[in-house]
């Protein structure tokens, strides 16, 4: 047997534990920045695989180190591990015990897929011609987020190549996603204050109407993305909240605003930036009112280096098989393994979670969320091949043959 066999083998064996293992978690979930009992359960399995484990990395992260028995390159392998605020509403054993809280991204699976891979390659240690880097991490749903804090305290050093997973529940189980360059959008936050002067609503000519300034501040800002953002350079601008008065006949004196802006290139993030206070100051201006705009940068977007996206495609062509492979469109939310693949190389992919069978067929972020937890197998499979196929082209890699983004 080869050694990716053996090492898929001991994956396979260890499959009802891994289950038992994400239904705990998704019992158990934990939000976002007070992860306590998911760290430390992570950490207590990777010490129990002898691995040299780091725990509060960058405040809740655990990292584990498998040194292979031969020297060679460092593969980092990224799960992250918080939940989300919202109520379980599924009917299945492994419902959530705790009120309002609930894994409804797969956070649970993906923890269980990487702890699986620390277990399997663990067992083939000493076969392993370099070493693999297992970083679980914390609180990917809210900004911030724990990548950034974790790269910052070092999980990346003396790292070569970084890869990661999501399982999705728009994806057929048994499908593998992948592409290269941009995959996921940057997302961002603004806010925006009109500061007017209220007045009797039978008299707007006494007032500085901030309603009447909004709405065409709300209708403006759809040119950003239409015409003043090259189309192929895809960008949206949706203003989500309008709150201006309280009265049916009187002005107020402020209206504020507030959306998300997703783009994918720098210039388009820069620009959806930039014409967002010029458009809401100049018709503040032009009214005679106050402005003030708030712009917050979410997380960057991923992109995926050429050479690494075109590896995780092969090797899903032989996990998944040709006709289970599927490169995938642009996708609009965001994701902080954003962070990763601008400091090293590396993928990010997607692993079908949906099977109708068993009602997963909710998106991302819904009640009733759930995923086909074969697809903790796909992403161990995925995981275990792309450090051994990395270990064996390792003389390929060659710094100045790594294309990188213009961050
Ligand atoms: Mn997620």
């Amino acid at each position: 047997m080869t050694l990716k066999n053996i090492a898929w083998k001991e994956l396979e064996d260890k499959f009802s534990d891994l289950v038992q293992i994400r239904r705990e978690l998704h019992m158990y979930p934990e939000l976002s920045f007070k992860e306590v009992k998911t760290p430390t359960m992570i950490a207590e399995f990777l010490i129990g695989c002898g691995l040299e484990v780091r725990t509060g990395v960058g405040g809740r992260g655990v990292t584990a180190l498998l040194r292979g028995g031969k020297p060679g390159k460092t593969v980092a392998l990224r799960a992250d591990f918080d939940a989300l605020p919202i109520e379980d509403q599924k009917e299945v054993p492994y419902k959530s015990r705790i009120p309002g809280v609930m894994h409804a991204c797969g956070h649970d699976l993906h923890t269980a897929a990487l702890l699986g891979t620390a277990y399997s390659l663990s067992k083939v240690k000493e076969d392993l011609e370099g070493n693999v880097l297992f970083i679980h991490q914390f609180a990917e749903e809210v900004i911030p987020g724990g990548a950034k804090a974790m790269i910052e305290d070092g999980c990346l050093d003396g790292v070569d190549v970084v890869y990661g997973a999501h399982v999705q529940a728009n994806l057929p189980v048994g499908m593998i996603g992948w592409k290269e360059e941009y995959m996921m959008a940057a997302g961002d936050k603004f806010e925006i204050r009109i500061n007017g002067k209220g007045g009797h609503g039978s008299m707007p000519h006494l007032a500085i109407d901030p309603v009447l300034i909004g709405s065409q501040i709300v209708l403006n800002l759809q040119q950003i993305a239409a015409s003043r953002i090259n189309t192929t350079d895809p960008a949206v601008v949706t203003v989500c909240s309008f709150q201006g008065g309280e009265q049916y006949n009187v002005i107020p004196d402020q209206a504020v605003l507030s959306g998300t802006v997703r783009t994918f290139s720098k210039e388009a993030r820069e620009s959806a930036e930039k014409n967002i206070r010029s458009i809401a100051e100049s018709a503040c201006q032009m009214a005679g009112a106050e402005c003030e705009v708030i712009y917050q940068y979410g997380y960057p977007s991923v992109w995926n280096h050429p050479q690494e996206a075109q590896r995780v495609r092969r090797l899903a062509e032989m996990v998944a098989g040709n006709e289970k492979v599927v490169q995938v469109p642009l996708q609009m939310p965001m994701e902080d393994f954003a962070y990763y693949t601008i400091e090293r190389p590396g993928a990010f992919f997607l692993v079908g979670g949906m099977n109708p069978d068993i009602q997963a067929t909710y998106p991302h972020h819904h009640p009733k969320f759930d995923v086909d937890e074969q697809s903790i197998l796909q992403i161990g499979k995925m995981f275990i091949s792309l450090v051994l196929d990395y270990f064996n082209h390792s003389s390929e890699q060659n710094v100045s043959n790594v294309v990188t983004r213009s961050v």
